[in-house]
């Protein structure tokens, strides 16, 4: 079977066919690091680690880079508030990521590039655009000239027409049209740069992932991947730039996860909605939230709620409990040679069931159904007097191996009586240090795991529930 993937581009399904054959090589934007991500941010985290995952498993060698946006407005307007330096602020924050994706079963990449090391590749990328005549430096900041890029909005669908009415330059910007974009911009009294051929600055938010893309992965990338607000422009400039530069296509497949509405809103500092995974994670199972974001087609809207993640909780658990069953009548079970072609048969049906649907543009929604049907069956099978080893084993195997492709795992998180006492000990101390959010958080981690402390006189007792 081959797999085949929504292109933004063509705005239909292809068949995928990678540019050297067996190689996929991946570019997917990542956050700027001001702040601790959002749920907005983990959507694409989740859903392009999984696409990972799943090329991996169809046997491709996967190159994966997902850059951070270490310089730019934002940082520098927090380095101002938080009277710290961006670079500062810039690795509390990529830390602070690696943090909560990790929880999120989310795997590195092959290289996380930042703007900041990567400055000379940015200067010399803006550099050869000049020369080609497509880029012009205006008082110390470089613009990119849209309009002498003939396919301007190809992936947006939008042509250049429609995108000049609703353009125009605003104060303090210096180029020659409304709908120029800016490469490089000069350094305001105060603020973080470096030096270039136009004087010190730093660069436009667009120009990073073109020239990091090419370093990194080369001049056309299979799959170049972000969410759905990031198509238009920043995508759609990537394309300009780059394409500009080397005369090829930039990107053949480009894949957009859809929006994340909170209770039905859309998620806005002003609506005072912002939900952050470090928040969610204190008191959810990171995975829960993981499966809640596959439970959805990645190119589909997907409205979070407390209520829906208790829901998704709940049926998370239920594969859960089919698992852990299984692996409790490992034991019991005897060799049989009965009726176990049957279901031997059955578990392979749905094994390719789930391929089938992750073939079909990584459609995890229809692939979690087919782990609900495999629970089902599997809690059939265990309704039987008398099961076989073999056959448990089998749905034991397929569980472990498909929950692994969507970065999940069903196997309970345990303890070792070491564990918990030195968390005891570390809750001890938080407490001393007045740090009571630590204190609770570990108190909160230990409950969600069957573990009740019990604060006496002569100490914290704990126990097993
Ligand atoms: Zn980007």
């Amino acid at each position: 079977m081959t797999i085949k993937i929504y292109n933004t581009v063509s705005r239909q399904k292809e068949e995928f066919i990678p540019i050297e054959e067996g190689k996929v090589k991946m570019y997917v934007c990542g956050p700027t690091v001001y702040n601790y991500i959002h749920i907005g941010n983990a959507r694409p985290a989740i859903v392009f680690d999984t696409v990972r995952n799943y090329l991996k498993f169809s046997g491709y060698d996967v190159k994966f880079v997902s850059n951070f946006t270490d310089v730019d407005d934002k940082l520098i307007k927090a380095a101002k508030e938080l009277g710290e330096d961006v670079p500062t602020i810039a690795e509390r924050f990529i830390n602070a990521y690696f943090e909560d994706v990790t929880a999120l079963g989310c795997k590195k990449a092959d290289k996380h590039p930042t703007v900041m090391e990567n400055m000379d590749t940015i200067i010399d990328f803006v550099s050869a655009l000049i020369e080609k005549g497509y880029a012009y430096e205006s008082e110390g900041d470089v613009y990119f000239r849209t309009r002498k890029f003939d396919t301007y909005g190809k992936l947006s669908h939008q042509s250049i027409d429609e995108l000049r009415i609703g353009s125009r330059i605003e104060v303090g910007e210096r180029k020659q049209d409304a709908l120029d974009f800016a490469l490089w911009k000069t350094a305001k009294e105060g603020e973080i740069s470096w030096e270039s051929p136009w004087g010190n600055g730093r660069p436009g938010w667009h120009i990073e992932c073109s020239a990091m893309a090419q370093k990194y992965l080369g001049d056309t990338i299979d799959i170049h991947a972000g969410g759905q607000d990031l198509a238009f422009p920043h995508h759609e400039n990537e394309i300009a730039q780059s394409e500009a530069l080397t005369g090829k296509t930039f990107a053949k497949y480009w894949m957009h996860n859809g929006y994340i509405n909170i209770d039905n809103e859309k998620m806005s500092k002003s609506l005072g909605n912002f939900v952050l995974v470090h928040d969610i994670i204190q008191h959810h199972d990171p995975q829960v939230l993981r499966f809640f974001m596959l439970s959805v087609h990645y190119r589909h809207p997907i409205n979070y709620s407390e209520e829906v993640l208790e829901k998704t909780k709940a049926a998370f658990d239920r594969l859960k409990t089919s698992f852990q069953n299984l692996k409790h009548r490992l034991d019991s079970s005897a060799g049989l040679a009965d009726s176990n072609d049957l279901w031997l048969k059955k578990i392979s049906e749905l094994h390719d069931e789930f391929t089938r649907e992750m073939d079909d543009d990584f459609n995890t929604a229809n692939a979690i159904s087919v782990l609900f049907e495999l629970s089902k069956q599997a809690n059939y099978y265990m309704m039987e007097k008398n099961t076989d080893q073999h056959v448990i084993e089998k749905f034991i195997e397929e569980f472990k191996l498909l929950t692994s492709i969507l970065g999940l795992t069903l196997e309970e998180e345990t303890l070792l009586d070491e564990e918990i006492e030195a968390l005891i000990q570390q809750r001890i101390q938080a407490r001393k240090d007045r740090n009571f959010k630590l204190s609770d958080d570990i108190r909160d981690r230990l409950k969600h795991l069957n573990i009740i402390l019990e604060d006496t006189p002569q100490g914290t007792r704990w126990k097993r529930g």
